[in-house]
């Protein structure tokens, strides 16, 4: 008996809260381009926002990359993205958590930038990656007003993400979604190398 009016009341709140997300479902008419940031010490960022361009490109969708840090090993997802035709550019010299040199560093960050700025200004990319662009604002590689003003002004309907430690304020300001990724522990901490598909 018990039981049963348990099971009715827990059926009802479900109810209750069903009708609630549909009705903010159907209120939910806007379609337009998304400011997602994934920040946050934990891993996860990177992989996030190339798993929203495979998503994208799933739907047919037009893609493009621009990478702001020189890995070690290029990344697994570039392979497998480049053969479904999305645009991939990378910062081919230049900034690594080893250079010291700031001049190249900077210059490298630029023309990379010129790259983002371009597919920021075309109607032809509906989704764009910023990966690691973050760190770019944060060494004042790039400017932060100008960085501002290419996402604010990209075209309406164009998705952009951007992955990265310590982002920007007022680039949280601007976004729509920002995820925090915490980091609760990683592997490396407790001395096991960065694993091929899993790491890069
Ligand atoms: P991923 O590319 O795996 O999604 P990420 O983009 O969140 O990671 P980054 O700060 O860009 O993280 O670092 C990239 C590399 O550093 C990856 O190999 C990742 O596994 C590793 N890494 C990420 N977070 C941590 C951490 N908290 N401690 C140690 N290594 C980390
Ligand atoms: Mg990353």
């Amino acid at each position: 008996m018990e039981e049963n009016n348990n099971q009715q009341r827990h059926q009802a709140r479900q109810q209750r809260l069903k009708e609630k997300v549909d009705a903010r479902i159907a209120a939910a008419q806007d379609e337009r381009g998304l400011l997602i940031v994934i920040t946050g010490d934990g891993k996860g960022k990177s992989t996030s926002g190339f798993g929203t361009v495979a998503r994208a490109v799933g739907h047919d969708l037009t893609a493009g990359v621009a990478q702001f840090i020189k890995g070690t090993w290029e990344c697994g997802e570039r392979a497998l993205l480049q053969k479904a035709g999305v645009e991939f550019h990378v910062m081919a010299t230049g900034f690594t958590w080893e250079t010291q040199n700031r001049e190249q560093d900077q210059q490298a960050a630029q023309s990379i930038w010129q790259e983002a700025k371009r597919m920021l200004a075309s109607e032809q990319y509906d989704v764009v990656l910023l990966d690691e662009l973050t760190y770019m604002v944060a060494y004042h590689y790039l400017d932060i007003d100008e960085v501002l003003s290419a996402l604010t002004h990209r075209p309406l309907k164009q998705h952009v993400i951007i992955t990265g430690r310590g982002c920007h304020r007022s680039i949280l300001e601007i976004a729509d979604t920002v995820s925090e990724i915490k980091n609760v522990k990683h592997a490396f901490d407790h001395g096991i190398k960065a694993q091929k598909g899993i790491d890069w």
